[in-house]
């Protein structure tokens, strides 16, 4: 079998590890060639974890967040590519506060598109992953993650379209990650229970916005990747900054979260490849591949 090539499109340093982390792994395993293409610097991540809010660590964040990605990088097997914007922060507030000058969410739609496009054409992934035009959160990079990897995808196939950044690819397929499902949440809430245990996800539950839950509609492709559901928490982990241990995260038992979802959820949103749904690989359809 020719090499296969999967190319991962995220916002921050961490959202490799939190978003299709565990299908990245068993790709790696199975001897695709993955790389996470980030976009931003995650300059304006918070420090969510106390035991990481020290004086050293303010101030160094942008290098901080470097570090912690090259650490998740490693511990997921896959290459990793910086595209260089900068983090537009989570505005918060009402009103909304603007958004800092300079940052990716506020550049022509252009500019990211077409050095995302290189690195496309220089990498030729058969399959390309992002989020949906929801950004799987609301976050203004996330939103504009969507639209620049869409753009990206279409325009690194035509030849008329950025000369200047490589030879034309076609990759195969876009996906959206579909991760964040009420359904999965509902299950492992009612395995506590069961259990005789409260368990973490009763407000997330209570809360959920309805328009979040027709995600569960959208998925047509389900990959099985429990296996690696260890080394998803361990690259997570590595963003030592962004993530609190203690957090209800890491409360679910492994066994449970391999016995009860064993998968990790996406959407086919564009195929260049005659295609048949459901599915359960990302290269289905795919030559080489069956
Ligand atoms: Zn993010």
């Amino acid at each position: 079998m020719s090499e296969l090539r999967l190319m991962a499109v995220h916002a921050h340093p961490d959202d490799e590890s939190s978003k299709g982390a565990a299908t990245m792994a068993r790709y790696v395993d199975e001897g695709v060639r993955v790389m996470v293409v980030t976009l931003t610097g995650g300059e304006r991540g918070d420090i969510l974890n106390p035991a990481m809010d020290l004086p050293e660590v303010h101030g160094r964040m942008a290098e901080i967040r470097r570090e912690e990605m090259a650490k998740a990088a490693a511990i997921l097997g896959v290459e990793h590519h910086w595209l260089g914007f900068i983090d537009s922060g989570l505005p918060e507030g009402d009103p909304l506060p603007p958004l800092p000058e300079g940052c990716f969410a506020l550049e022509p739609l252009e500019v990211p598109t077409e050095a995302l496009v290189r690195v496309i054409r220089d990498f030729k992934p058969h399959v390309i992953t992002t989020y949906d035009e929801n950004g799987g959160y609301p976050h203004p990079d996330h939103i504009m993650c969507h639209k620049v990897s869409v753009a990206a995808y279409e325009a690194a196939a035509d030849h008329l379209l950025y000369p200047d950044a490589g030879t034309p690819w076609a990759a195969h397929k876009l996906y959206y990650n579909h991760g964040f499902l009420r359904q999965r949440m509902q299950v492992l809430q009612d395995e506590f229970a069961k259990n005789g245990q409260e368990g973490p996800f009763a407000k997330w539950l209570e809360s959920w916005d309805p328009e979040i839950d027709l995600s569960a509609n959208r998925v047509t492709t389900r990959i099985e990747c429990a296996k690696y559901f260890q080394q998803r928490d361990e690259a997570l982990l590595a963003h030592a900054t962004q993530i609190d241990p203690k957090s209800f995260f890491f409360t679910t038992p492994m066994e449970w979260q391999q016995r009860l979802w064993p998968t990790e959820e996406f959407e086919l949103a564009r195929s260049r490849v005659p295609v048949s749904l459901p599915e359960t690989d990302l290269f289905t359809g795919i030559e080489g591949r069956n």
